[in-house]
Parts: C-alpha cells; sequence; structure tokens
C-alpha cells in the first residue's frame, strides 16, 4: 500500500498525510477493500488532507483498475502513465516499490532540493525538466533505489524545506550550490 500513500502525498505535506494514514490503512488494508469503497465514505477519510472529492476519485479509480487487471501493476513507464491516477511520480512510485525496479521520485520538494543544490533546474513544468529527471535518476535510480528515494524524500522532509532551508546536517550541504551562495 506504499503507493497509496505516495498517491496522497501529491501536493500535501507529509505530516498532513501522516495524520489521517493509520486510519485510512485500518479501514482499507488492501487495494482489493480500496477498490470496493463506497465514494462518499472515503471522502470523508481524506477530508483532513484537502482536495478530497478529487483524490477520492482518483484512489478508486485506479484501484478499480487494479482489482481490473487482477492487481497486479504494470512494469512499463508508458503502460502506467495510462492509468488512472498515476502520473510519473506515481509510475515511478510503483516501479521502486511495487516492483523493486530502480526509477527516481520527483515530487516539488525533490525538485527544490535539487535545483537548490545543483542548480538544474531548466524547467519550471517538473515533468517537463529533463535536466532535473536526469539528475535525479542518477541520484535514486540505482541499486537500492527504494532506500536512496526514501533517503532524499527524507532529507526533504527534514532540511529542504520551502521558505528557509535547515542546512546544518544535511548531506547534500558539501555540494549545495545555495549555500555557496549564500555566504
Ligand atoms: S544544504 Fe540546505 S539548501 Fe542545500 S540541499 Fe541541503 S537543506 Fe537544501
Amino acid at each position: 500500500m506504499q503507493v497509496v500513500s505516495e498517491v496522497l502525498l501529491q501536493r500535501t505535506r507529509a505530516e498532513t498525510v501522516a495524520g489521517i494514514l493509520p486510519a485510512f490503512l485500518e479501514h482499507y488494508p488492501s487495494w482489493h477493500a480500496l477498490s470496493e469503497a463506497r465514494g462518499e465514505e472515503l471522502e470523508q477519510f481524506l477530508v483532513p488532507i484537502g482536495l478530497w472529492r478529487r483524490r477520492a476519485r482518483s484512489l478508486l479509480a485506479l484501484a478499480r483498475k487494479l482489482a481490473s487487471e487482477g492487481f497486479v501493476f504494470p512494469l512499463g513507464e508508458r503502460e502506467l502513465l495510462g492509468w488512472p491516477a498515476v502520473g510519473p511520480y506515481v509510475a515511478a512510485a510503483v516501479r521502486v516499490f511495487v516492483h523493486g525496479k530502480p526509477a527516481a521520485l520527483i515530487d516539488e520538494g525533490v525538485a527544490r532540493l535539487l535545483g537548490r543544490a545543483y542548480e538544474c533546474r531548466t524547467r519550471v513544468d517538473i515533468r517537463a525538466d529533463k535536466a532535473l529527471r536526469e539528475l535525479a535518476e542518477g541520484i535514486c535510480a540505482g541499486p537500492n533505489s527504494r532506500e536512496l528515494n526514501w533517503a532524499v524524500l527524507d532529507v526533504v522532509a527534514k532540511h529542504c524545506r520551502p521558505r528557509v532551508p535547515s542546512c546544518d546536517g544535511c548531506p547534500f550541504a558539501v555540494d549545495c550550490m545555495y549555500i555557496r551562495k549564500a555566504k
């Protein structure tokens, strides 16, 4: 159910999602349970994190699609991207957490961190930023991709916050352009 968390984490802070996740997973412990959920009930669980109607629709559509495919996610990114509620971030999450394949999860936080540290951003739209994707894949899409993605997401949450980063102890500090310029 890691993929469910990743779907919920889009456009939402980890602390906010963490507030509902235990109860959510207790009520919907599997994709099968989620595929049989009633829309209104699902919405009620999602109200505290916002965008509940849209999220409920997306999750339900994804769970039902998965049910129709025998609860097996496709391996290929292109095919995954054709599924409901699956963009590049969720497709990468499926590859990493379901199939154990290397991929890079790139959300706003990861883009912010890599943009600050390496000044790699070439596009505002994360999806269109090839340089960002290549850099993220160079860091996260190797052996131990799951742990590497978790580590980077953890650094974003602990250190590279949107307004004022907390750079002490950040493992990217040694190469970080943001710090160099601030000195
Ligand atoms: S050193 Fe600071 S600005 Fe650079 S990546 Fe780490 S937290 Fe972000």
